[in-house]
Order: structure tokens, then C-alpha cells, then sequence
């Protein structure tokens, strides 16, 4: 098995560790979920396996009925690291990426009732697309403490989702002094960190185009087929 690459867009590559998700980090996303925001971050984990590159496929396991798509802002990461400060966290970033949080929403659901784990709703294979990765050193501080980016899904053409990470409940710093104190980060690890609202249905044949725009000059682009 190969195992996968984050490609960045000056040539670079990481290999892709383990993938941290941040759930309910917008209001209107936990609000359209039936929830408020967690007092406590709600952290679950995607297998380096879920990973799919642009130009992709992702392959929705029979026993799903109901998959959805989640557009997010990842934080990939560049350096091992542990109990990292807010103040500190950027300096251990590598770069930014848009990916699709793919989500077997009638498999998540009925793990909330029963009390279970949501690691074959969130975690199974092609479940993890990410797009190319904007170097961190190429990302400028638009004046805030930490830069703020624009999130777009569209489905067939079809403007699904659209955000600011400027509207999330946590901040990337945050998650990263939260992470890094709770699991300790690996350089290659990645944060998925929360999904704006608009969240629905895919099927089988459906084009997804996400797209990230943010203080940097290109648009990033991260496109996969529904198989
Ligand atoms: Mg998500």
C-alpha cells in the first residue's frame, strides 16, 4: 500500500499522519445539528487511510444510506510538538488546505443514540479529501492575530456551503494548544477544524468542488467524485 502525501503547492510533500476533526465549531452548523457548541472541544479522529488528493474518488461504504458533505479549513502541521501555547501555536504550522469532512450522517446518528463512537461514520476509507496545501509562509496575517480564510462547496455546480473561519468557535490557535496538550502533534498530523453550516446529501456521480481563499494570492481548489 502507498501510504499518502500532503502535496504542497511549492513541491513540497509530508507524509499524512493522523487527522484531528473539530466538530460543532460553528453556531449555525451545531444549530442545523440540533446542538449548541460543546463546553469542551469535541474532538474525533480520521486514519491516515481516509486521506483522498485532489482529482480523487471517495467511496461511500454500502451500509450508508445518508452521506454528507462538511467543507473545512485543515491546519496541517509542521513539527512534533507538545503543550504548545497560544501564542506559540502558528510557528508549528506547515500550511493550510481546504478539505471535506465526508460524513455517514445515518451511521453517525445512530451512534449518538446509542452512545457509541463515531469512528466508522468519520474515519472510514476516501472519507478524508484535502486539497494542495498553501505554505504556511505564504499566508499573511490579514491584521488579526491569526489569519481568517473563506470556505465554498459546490455541489454539480451548485453553491452548497459557504463560510469564514472568522465566525469559528474556536480559533486555530486554540485547537492546536488543545491538541497538542491532549495527544501531543506530529509533524504531518492535520486539524479538520469544523464546518459551516448548509451541510446535505451527496450521491453517487455528484462532483464536489471546494475552494479556499484567504490572505494569500491563489485560490485553492480541491475537487472529488462521489463514486
Ligand atoms: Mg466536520
Amino acid at each position: 500500500m502507498n501510504y499518502p502525501d500532503f502535496i504542497f503547492t511549492d513541491g513540497s510533500t509530508l507524509p499524512v499522519g493522523t487527522m484531528y476533526c473539530i466538530g460543532k465549531n460553528y453556531a449555525a452548523h451545531a444549530r442545523e445539528m440540533g446542538g449548541d457548541i460543546p463546553s469542551d472541544p469535541l474532538v474525533f479522529i480520521k486514519p491516515p487511510a481516509a486521506f483522498v488528493a485532489d482529482g480523487g474518488s471517495v467511496r461511500i461504504p454500502t451500509f450508508s444510506q445518508n452521506p454528507h458533505h462538511e467543507v473545512e479549513l485543515v491546519v496541517v502541521i509542521g513539527q512534533d510538538c507538545a503543550n504548545i501555547s497560544k501564542a506559540e501555536a502558528l510557528s508549528v504550522v506547515a500550511g493550510y488546505a481546504v478539505g471535506i469532512d465526508m460524513t455517514l450522517r445515518d451511521i453517525q446518528t445512530k451512534a449518538k443514540e446509542h452512545g457509541e463512537p463515531w469512528s466508522v461514520s468519520k474515519g472510514f476509507v476516501t472519507s478524508a479529501p484535502v486539497s494542495v496545501v498553501v505554505p504556511a509562509a505564504r499566508v499573511t496575517l490579514g491584521g488579526g492575530s491569526e489569519p481568517v480564510f473563506d470556505l465554498q462547496l459546490h455541489v454539480n455546480d451548485k453553491l452548497r456551503q459557504f463560510g469564514s473561519t472568522s465566525h469559528m468557535e474556536r480559533s486555530i490557535t486554540t485547537m492546536i494548544e488543545y491538541l497538542s496538550s491532549v495527544f501531543t502533534l506530529r509533524r504531518g498530523d492535520c486539524i479538520f477544524t469544523g464546518t459551516p453550516e448548509g451541510v446535505a446529501k451527496v450521491s453517487s456521480g455528484d462532483i464536489l468542488r471546494a475552494e479556499l481563499n484567504g490572505d494569500f494570492s491563489e485560490t485553492v481548489v480541491l475537487q472529488v467524485e462521489i463514486a
